[in-house]
């Protein structure tokens, strides 16, 4: 027990650290103070949208090496990124809103980290915004329970997702883009018309928005304001 201990120790040493770092979903005074000290302790921030990340670093005159890390990050970039821990390198890893990992980049770093370095490595959360958790917060929605689908399939699997949604006993959340909200609420109004829906939109931002309604009743009010209809969205599916 002992030795596993001092080993451990040891091994903090040896190797870098990765900081997962939650950051604003759109109003940059979002942020901890702890997740500032690591973005600007760490030797590098690893960032889904370099240009994204800037912004915000630029406003806390946060001056610190970034380096791209995406979905599409091929897989020598990643093991580049596992050796600079390997080599001590500590690294701040953000995405371009919210909770990285959460329906966004970084899994696989994180999960081919564990497999390489297994508790050699320590992997830190840096807790913060995430618009799903947000959304929930303010919805008035009581939810000791729910299910989260983070994006629904755009095709494959779609339609069986829907009917899903219209036979759980529990509350549902998901992520859509603002292109396929209308597709969305038709499919709701087609699965489960008289359940009702939260649309959490803009959170945090200048447009935030809440509207509620039967999915009939948000298509039409979509359609007439099609302001409406833009920015970022929650949607919850309330159970009547
Ligand atoms: N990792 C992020 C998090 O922690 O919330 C989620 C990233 S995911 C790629 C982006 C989706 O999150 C958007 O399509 C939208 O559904 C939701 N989202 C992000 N910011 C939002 C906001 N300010 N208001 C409402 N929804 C938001």
């Amino acid at each position: 027990m002992m030795s596993r201990f001092l080993c451990y120790n040891q091994y903090m040493q040896e190797y870098g650290k990765l900081y997962v770092v939650a950051t604003p979903i759109g109003n940059l005074e979002d942020i901890t103070l702890r997740a500032l000290r690591i973005l600007r302790e760490v030797d590098y921030v690893l960032c889904e949208d370099t240009r994204t990340t800037q912004i915000l670093l630029n406003k806390y005159n946060i001056k610190n090496k970034t380096m791209s890390y995406h979905a599409h990050s091929s897989e020598d970039k990643e093991q580049s990124i596992i050796n600079l821990i390997k080599a001590g390198k500590n690294l701040a890893l953000v995405s371009d809103a919210g909770t990285p990992c959460i329906s966004d980049p970084g899994v696989l770093l994180v999960s081919n980290l564990k497999k390489e370095l297994g508790d050699k490595v320590v992997i830190s959360p840096i807790p913060g915004p995430n618009a799903l958790i947000s959304a929930l917060s303010a919805s008035g929605v009581s939810a000791p329970s729910f299910t989260f689908l983070g994006f629904i399939p755009h095709k494959k699997g779609r339609e069986k997702i829907f009917k899903e949604i219209a036979n759980s006993d529990k509350i549902v959340a998901f992520y859509e883009s603002t292109h396929r909200i209308i597709k969305t609420l038709e499919s709701l109004n087609t699965h489960c018309p008289l359940r009702t829906i939260i649309l959490a939109k803009e959170l945090t931002k200048q447009f935030e928005n809440f509207l509620e309604g039967k999915p009939k009743d948000l298509i039409e009010k979509l359609t007439e304001d099609k302001s409406l209809e833009k920015g970022e969205i929650v949607v919850i599916v309330k159970l009547k």
